[in-house]
C-alpha cells in the first residue's frame, strides 16, 4: 500500500484509489465535482514527487510544468504527497459584473475579472471553474469571448438542490467576489481548419452557452461554410437567445437556427420533435466525413448524439463534445 501525505497528515491508499478518494474518505473537505477528469475542480500539487501524464491530461503546460495534478484522476503506485493548489498561481479574481434571468430557470452571469487581460487565454466555448463566495466551485462554458475586455458570460440553470445555482439564483448579487480557475476544454472554434468546413452545433437547455460562443466566434472569424445551430428544450419557455439568433440568421446567410422542443405547440417558430433525429435529419444533408459536429449540455444527450453521428460518417477528430457532468457522488 502507498502512502498519502497532505497538509501534515498521512493515510494509506487502497490499492487503485484515486487521491481524491482517499482524501474524502478521510474526511478531508477538497473540492471536487465531476470526478471524471474533466472539469478541473479537484486540483492539486504535488510536492516532491511527479504525477502521472493521466492525472495531468487536459491541464495546461504551466501547470503540468508545476506538478499539478486531478486528484480524481491520479491512483499512485508509490508514496506520493500533495497539497492544495496556491489559490494566488491558479486563479483570476473578479466580481460579479450582471445577472440577468433568460428564462425562469436560467441565470446569465457574467464576472468582470479584476485584472482584464486575465482571461487572455481564454477561447468562447471552453469553460472556467467559478468558484463562489462560500468556496463552491462549479465548471461553466462561456459564451462569449472574454479575451478583449474580462468579461466572461455564463449560463447557468436551476439545478433541484444545487449549492451553488441556489446560491446564484437566490443570494447572488452584482459586485459579490467570485474567483475563475482555467480555461478548459476543447470545444471551441478553430479557424486554423478549412473555413469552408460545414459546422453543425447541437445543444439542449444551456448547452446553448459554449455553442453560442462558438458560433459568434466563427462568424466573426469570417467562417464561411454552413453552419447548423439546433437548440432543444422540453417546451419553447426553456430556449433562449431566440430572438438574438433569428437575427444573426438573417445577417449571415450561411447560419441558419433551428428551436426544437420536445413537447406540442402552438408556436410555429419551433420544430416539434425529437432533437436526436432532427440533428441527425440535418447531418444527412451535409458532407458528414467533412463536418464538424459540436454537442453540449446533458452527457446521455451529448453520448448518445456523439455515437450516432460517429456511425453516419462524422470523423470522431471532428465531434467537439462538451458533457455537462455533474457532481458525482459515486466512488471514482
Ligand atoms: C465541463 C462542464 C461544463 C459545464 N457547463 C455548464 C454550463 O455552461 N451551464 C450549466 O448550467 N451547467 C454547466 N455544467 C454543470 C455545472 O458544473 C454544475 O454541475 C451544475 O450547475 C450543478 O451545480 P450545483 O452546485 O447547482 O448542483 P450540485 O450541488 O453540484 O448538485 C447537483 C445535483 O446532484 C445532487 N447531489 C449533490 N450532492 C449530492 C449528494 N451528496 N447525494 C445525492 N445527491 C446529491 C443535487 O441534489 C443536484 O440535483 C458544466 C459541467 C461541466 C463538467
Amino acid at each position: 500500500m502507498s502512502l498519502l501525505s497532505f497538509q501534515h497528515e498521512h493515510y494509506l491508499l487502497e490499492p487503485g484509489e484515486s487521491v481524491l478518494d482517499c482524501l474524502l474518505r478521510n474526511g478531508q473537505a477538497v473540492s471536487y465535482s465531476c470526478k471524471s477528469g474533466l472539469c478541473q475542480a479537484c486540483l492539486v500539487q504535488a510536492v516532491d514527487c511527479q504525477p502521472t501524464s493521466r492525472a495531468m491530461q487536459g491541464l495546461k503546460s504551466t501547470l503540468q510544468q508545476t506538478r499539478h495534478a486531478l486528484a480524481c484522476q491520479w491512483q499512485p503506485e508509490a508514496d506520493v504527497s500533495v497539497r492544495l493548489p496556491d489559490d494566488a498561481a491558479v486563479s483570476v479574481h473578479g466580481s460579479i459584473h450582471a445577472l440577468q434571468l433568460l428564462n425562469p430557470a436560467v441565470m446569465k452571469l457574467v464576472v468582470r475579472a479584476d485584472d482584464s487581460k486575465a482571461l487572455a487565454e481564454c477561447r468562447p466555448g471552453q469553460y472556467l471553474n467559478v468558484v463562489n463566495p462560500a468556496g463552491i466551485m462549479r465548471s461553466y462554458s462561456m459564451a462569449n469571448d472574454c479575451r478583449a475586455d474580462g468579461c466572461a458570460e455564463f449560463h447557468i440553470a436551476a439545478t433541484a438542490q444545487g449549492l451553488f445555482s441556489n446560491w446564484l439564483f437566490n443570494e447572488a448579487k452584482i459586485g459579490d467576489s467570485v474567483q475563475l480557475r482555467g480555461p478548459a476544454g476543447n470545444c471551441f472554434y478553430l479557424k486554423e481548419t478549412s473555413q469552408l468546413q460545414p459546422m453543425l452545433l447541437v445543444g439542449g437547455g444551456t448547452g446553448l452557452a459554449p455553442l453560442y460562443g462558438i458560433l459568434n466566434d466563427a462568424l466573426d472569424q469570417g467562417h464561411q461554410g454552413p453552419i447548423s445551430l439546433l437548440h432543444a428544450g422540453s417546451t419553447a419557455e426553456q430556449l433562449y437567445y431566440r430572438q438574438e439568433l433569428r437575427s444573426l440568421a438573417a445577417t449571415y446567410p450561411n447560419f441558419s437556427y433551428t428551436a426544437v422542443v420536445r413537447e406540442a405547440t402552438a408556436d410555429s417558430s419551433c420544430q416539434q420533435g425529437d432533437a436526436i433525429q432532427i440533428a441527425l435529419a440535418q447531418l444527412a444533408a451535409l458532407p458528414a466525413a467533412d463536418t464538424r459536429v459540436y454537442l453540449c449540455g446533458n452527457p446521455a444527450f451529448v453520448q448518445t448524439l456523439r455515437k450516432l453521428a460517429f456511425l453516419k460518417g462524422v470523423r470522431s477528430a471532428n465531434i467537439y463534445c462538451d458533457p455537462f457532468i455533474e457532481r458525482s457522488t459515486a466512488s471514482a
